[in-house]
């Protein structure tokens, strides 16, 4: 335990940005300190003391700073260029879509033709339940919002107005609106923002790595979780509990797969006490798992379902909502009652970014995405896989193109090293100076890289890796 890692790595400069530019080399981008956004998901010291990280220019896997410097882009902007950077297919659709009709609403039964296709595409697309109607929104977030007003909107036509809490589970990442970020697990999202709503109660997190007991198998520790669900409803009477949602894999709350048998035990649970299912697939879903989405790998029978990001690649923002037939049903007729279903974005199903998604699901079909996956993911799990005897690393789990290293001492869930240390960031600073960029939560470090990342890329990566674990285990013992 090195003294002059706490002198150097302050608990402010344990960032990845703050490492290179005190511990490394300076990033170069000079005179965007200080900087006039408000920017999201950063600290004020950031943008004061440390210059951004300013990138111009994608492709395929990689992006490029503002000094021409290439960096493996592995968590695809954020979980979302599936088809990296410079798909030109989705530039001609844009293109094709702006010089036709650039813009028309959806509301009041007026459309446009994109959204329609689009509508009726990614109802055919998911097989694991019949959906009945999709609904656009411009993120997952606002999808995740729609999900809150839908299941009100129909527990209210069904004459149950106390039925409306909602569970979700801690380290869940379901968006920063007010209620996303309510459903969200994660407690920097609530600080000081007096959320979660008073509606929203959090339940475990199905990391088994970190909280199975002694001895306690996988398929056990999914019973004990069902088990603690099962006794929060009927604390809080299932009359009252009206959704419940979930990432097939849990994304920004550290990577978390989930244990043998968890969807199925849980399932039956909510199932028993009449509670709606919300599969949120906004990091899951067109094949980032190896399945077209993620109810199909853990056999998740959602009555609801959130999309966003590979949706459209991220070259457009877009999300979407699925609606079985049992809740578009009520729906429809509350809607009649009432004159109207009072609730849409002024860019719902807006036509470019419909046709931007129409042509992202044309590739990841025609190109077999699915099974590209498949096939290249073995390397990238079993290649970082490989480094799981690190002194310095707990625990690494993933499936297809999604995973996450977490540092800790003594190879310990309970051991973590002290934050002012730093040891993430620091990785992510060695992996930035060679030229990748991973995502930093702690002494968590996250990758999703596009689908489109090829063999030599995984190879690349692997490299980085493993030579940014190097420099951080020296700097660490
Ligand atoms: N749901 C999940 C699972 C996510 O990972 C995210 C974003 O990372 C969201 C919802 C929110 O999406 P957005 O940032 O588009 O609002």
């Amino acid at each position: 335990l090195q003294e002059h890692i706490v002198k150097s790595t302050p608990a402010r400069y344990s960032s990845t940005q703050a490492c290179l530019e005190n511990d490394i080399s300076g990033t170069d981008n000079k005179g965007f300190k200080g900087h006039d956004m408000l920017a999201p998901f950063t600290a004020g010291w950031q943008s004061t003391d440390v210059d951004p990280l300013i990138i111009e220019k994608s492709e395929g896997s990689h992006v490029y700073d503002m000094q021409g410097r290439k960096y493996l882009d592995t968590l695809a902007g954020l979980w979302c260029t599936a088809l990296g950077g410079n798909e030109p297919r989705l530039v001609e659709a844009a293109t094709k879509q702006l010089n036709t009709l650039p813009f028309y609403h959806s509301f009041w039964n007026r459309t446009t033709k994109p959204s329609l296709d689009l509508a009726k595409e990614l109802l055919d697309m998911f097989t694991a339940k019949k959906m009945a109607k999709a609904f656009f929104t411009n993120s997952g977030s606002e999808a995740n919002d729609t999900q809150v007003k839908l299941v009100w909107y129909y527990n209210n036509a069904l004459g149950r107005p106390n039925k409306k809490k909602f569970i979700a589970r801690a380290k869940a990442y379901h968006g920063s609106t007010l209620i996303s970020a309510s459903l969200t697990g994660l407690p920097a999202l609530h600080q000081n923002f007096d959320l979660p709503a008073p509606f929203v109660l959090h339940t475990d997190c199905p990391h088994y790595w970190r909280y199975h007991l002694p001895g306690e198998t996988e398929e056990e520790f999914s019973t004990r979780l069902a088990k603690n669900l099962e006794d929060r409803i009927l604390k809080e009477g299932p009359e009252t509990i009206a959704a419940f949602i979930a990432e097939p894999v849990m994304g920004a709350g550290g990577v978390i797969p989930p244990p043998a048998t968890y969807f199925d035990k849980i399932q039956a649970v909510v199932k028993k006490y009449d509670i709606l299912f919300i599969a949120d697939e906004v990091i899951c879903a067109f094949g980032r798992l190896g399945t077209m989405f993620g109810s199909d790998m853990y056999n998740i029978k959602p009555d609801l379902v959130s999309l966003a990001k590979a949706l459209s690649s991220a070259y457009m923002p877009i999300g979407a909502v699925l609606v079985s037939p049992e809740v578009s049903d009520v729906i429809h007729s509350q809607s009649n009652k009432l004159g109207s279903f009072s609730h849409g974005f002024t860019y719902s199903g807006h036509p470019v970014a419909c046709a931007v998604a129409l042509e992202a699901i044309k590739i990841y079909k025609e190109r077999n995405m699915v099974e590209r996956v498949n096939r290249i993911s073995p390397k990238f799990q079993e290649g970082l896989k490989a480094f799981s005897d690190s002194p310095i690393i707990g625990e690494i789990r993933g499936i297809g193109l999604i995973l996450a290293t977490e540092f800790a001492n003594n190879k310990s869930p309970n051991d973590p090293f002290p934050p002012e240390w730093g040891v993430g960031a620091y990785f992510g600073a060695q992996c930035q100076k060679n030229g990748m960029l991973v995502r930093v939560a702690g002494d968590t470090i996250m990758m999703s890289p596009p689908f489109v990342v090829t063999p030599e890329e995984l190879d690349e990566l692997i490299s980085i890796y493993g030579k940014a674990l190097r420099e951080t285990e020296k700097r660490v013992e």
